[in-house]
């Protein structure tokens, strides 16, 4: 069984899908793995390092000919792989909803298009989710790069010539990257608050030391849907929860907002007239905005300045940590593939309940009914 890596050709994405460790162990499952020259640089991965895990290295048509699976960050363009053997799997992220597109081609090019973004949230799961293991990175770098963009300091200090008071975080969405905020802002000595519209995140925030802020007593608080995800608010929970938010925000030097609703646009949380609320020299990173953003006026990868407040958001946020962002992202590939390690096909075969949820298309045809049903 050949298993074939790419460099990453997406614009800004420094990962990648392999690391050296998952190179050896995918060798140890008997398979022959093969890499493309350079791929892993950007992750600070040499060629030397792969060769030494036992992998070939060559170029792109080489790596790919005769693959039965690719293992990707991004999806790679179907042109990349032709070469390929009829039915082979590709298992990357792949956008399904908004890149409709690339996974038409894939159905007629006749992949097998496994979308790691739609592995369920399951116990035995978790560790093949990349979802998580790229929202925790992203929700650390988050709080890096608005400390960084901040003019003043985290924590509280005493000094001779004076105090500087702690500054107060405010973190809106607390899944996997929220978490991860709250604890780094902590860390960093803030004083921090958050919010979430699932009401069982409350107790997440008090025990990492962190105040909630929450609505109460509004129909419709629940917030949880299928999987643990979040659904869309009630008119009457989103009009309280921005009222109070609003009174909230004003006070607050840093938000970090992580909110999202799988397939839909990210719901706004943050409008203009809030963000003139708030003092001058406030910075809201929007973790959102590569998927239409929490926060008015944010651009993806560009500091914007309103009101006095500096608005940041990266298009990839994990990708501004590719050496952790990339080891982990290549365990979940590992952890997926070798749960369903058929020692005598000498071959991954995937059961129904984690197959059919990845699984985008088949023999030719779209078959994920998220993609299917309209
Ligand atoms: P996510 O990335 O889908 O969303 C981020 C957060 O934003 C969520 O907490 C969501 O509730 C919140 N949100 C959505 N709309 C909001 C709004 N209008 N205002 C405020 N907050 C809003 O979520 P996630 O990080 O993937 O995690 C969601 C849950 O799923 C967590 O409880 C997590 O622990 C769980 N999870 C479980 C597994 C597993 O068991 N395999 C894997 C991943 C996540």
């Amino acid at each position: 069984l050949r298993i074939a890596v790419l460099s990453e050709r997406a614009a800004g994405e420094n990962r990648v899908a392999l690391s050296p460790e998952t190179a050896k162990k995918f060798a140890d499952l008997g398979a022959v793995v093969a890499v493309e020259e350079g791929a892993g640089l950007r992750a600070a991965v040499t060629d030397e390092a792969y060769r030494e895990a036992g992998a070939e290295v060559g170029s792109a048509a080489a790596v790919i000919k005769d693959a039965d699976i690719v293992l990707g960050v991004q999806a790679p363009d179907v042109a990349l792989l032709a070469g390929a053997k009829p039915g082979a799997w590709v298992a990357a992220t792949f956008d399904p909803f908004r890149d409709r597109e690339r996974v038409e081609a894939y159905a007629k090019a006749g992949l097998e298009a496994l979308s790691m973004e739609f592995m369920p949230r399951i116990t035995r799961a978790q560790s093949m989710d990349v979802l998580s293991s790229q929202s925790n990175l992203a929700g650390y770098k988050a709080v890096l790069t608005a400390a960084n963009t901040y003019g003043r300091a985290f924590p509280m200090m005493m000094t001779a010539a004076g105090t500087v008071q702690a500054a107060r975080v405010f973190v809106m969405g607390v899944g996997v990257a929220g978490l991860q905020a709250i604890a780094t802002a902590k860390r960093l000595g803030a004083q921090v608050s958050a919010t979430d519209v699932r009401s069982a995140t409350k107790e997440q925030i008090q025990s990492l030391g962190a105040k909630p802020i929450f609505v109460e007593n509004v129909a419709g608080i629940e917030g949880e849907g299928a999987g643990g995800y979040a659904t869309e608010m009630s008119e009457e929970y989103q009009k309280a929860q921005a009222e109070l938010v609003s009174g909230h925000i004003a006070k607050q030097d840093i938000v970090i907002t992580t909110a999202l609703i799988p397939g839909k646009p990210a719901p706004r949380l943050i409008s203009d007239e809030q963000i003139a609320s708030m003092k001058p020299g406030s910075v809201i990173f929007d973790l959102a905005v590569a998927q239409g953003g929490n926060v008015e006026g944010s651009v993806p990868d560009k500091v914007v300045e309103k009101h006095g407040v500096k608005i940041v958001g990266y298009s990839n946020t994990a990708g501004h940590l590719a050496a952790d962002a990339s080891a982990l992202f290549a365990r979940n590939h590992y952890n997926f593939l070798s749960a369903f390690w058929d020692k005598e096909a000498g071959k991954p075969v995937l059961d129904e309940e984690i197959g059919d949820a990845v699984r985008l298309t088949q023999g030719g045809k779209i078959v994920h009914e998220r993609l299917t049903a309209q």
